[in-house]
């Protein structure tokens, strides 16, 4: 099975249409998006009726939570919450409801899936340092896919002790080690590459691929800037950081 794996949306419309129309090159079977469709974004009612019509497995992120109540904004910078206020006065009752319904971990046939980690997932670790990665060893059955920190990275382990950060683009998984394994962002790129980020991941060839789609930035830009959404969340789109 091919699956498009993807996550961190963040009512990034012109992102989201962007990677959908990849993946349908690429010959995605199934869709697993990780968490975050909302947040930072001038489109979040969009996106979420995009990604139900097209996704078959959602999970729940930190900032979909928050926009709906579910989960304490307190801790956010004060751009991210000012973004996650913006989209709770955006919401439909229907994207509402639908925000609440979902969960932020899921453990599939072939691979599990979290927004932020395997570890305790609706308290949002991030997974940054090797010790973070290793202290998720244990609550990993084969491959775990996440998002969260939206920079792409494959962590694979040798054992309970020792972990490898690996930053290739396309990797074959070895079928005796552990993975944890991040999709990076469609619509927010931390990684200094401004275009949207996913990856194709072969279950029958135990294959990762990662994906980087561009994007009509500026459109995305000035729509922010038409919702007075914070400066910084405009500017760092074009950069990728
Ligand atoms: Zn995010």
């Amino acid at each position: 099975m091919k699956y498009a794996v993807y996550s961190d949306v963040h009512s990034n419309l012109e992102a989201l249409e962007a990677v959908l129309e990849d993946m349908e090159n690429a010959g995605a079977e199934k869709r697993i998006f990780l968490g975050d469709i909302v947040g930072y974004g001038p489109n979040p009612n969009e996106c979420i009726a995009l990604i139900r019509k097209n996704t078959d497995v959602i999970l729940a992120g930190n900032h979909d939570w928050a926009a709906v109540g579910k989960t304490d904004a307190s801790y956010f910078n004060p751009h991210a919450r000012t973004a996650v206020e913006w989209t709770a006065e955006q919401l439909t009752e229907e994207s509402r409801e639908f925000l609440e319904s979902l969960s932020p971990y899921i453990a599939l046939e072939e691979f599990q899936a979290a927004h932020s980690s395997p570890l305790e997932p609706d308290d949002w670790h991030y997974v940054t340092t090797l010790h973070d990665a290793l202290c998720n060893y244990r609550h990993i059955s084969k491959v775990c896919f996440i998002g969260h920190s939206h920079k792409p990275i494959i962590l694979e382990y040798m054992d309970e002790q020792r972990v490898m950060s690996l930053n290739d683009s396309y990797r074959r998984l070895d079928e005796k080690r552990k993975y944890l394994i991040n999709d990076g962002s469609v619509g927010q790129p931390r990684d200094l590459n401004p275009d949207s980020c996913y990856l194709i991941f072969d279950s029958a060839e135990g294959t990762v691929e990662y994906r980087r789609v561009p994007y009509d930035i500026r459109k995305v830009q000035r729509k922010m800037a038409e919702c007075r959404l914070p400066h910084f969340l405009i500017e760092r789109l074009a950069v990728g950081r």
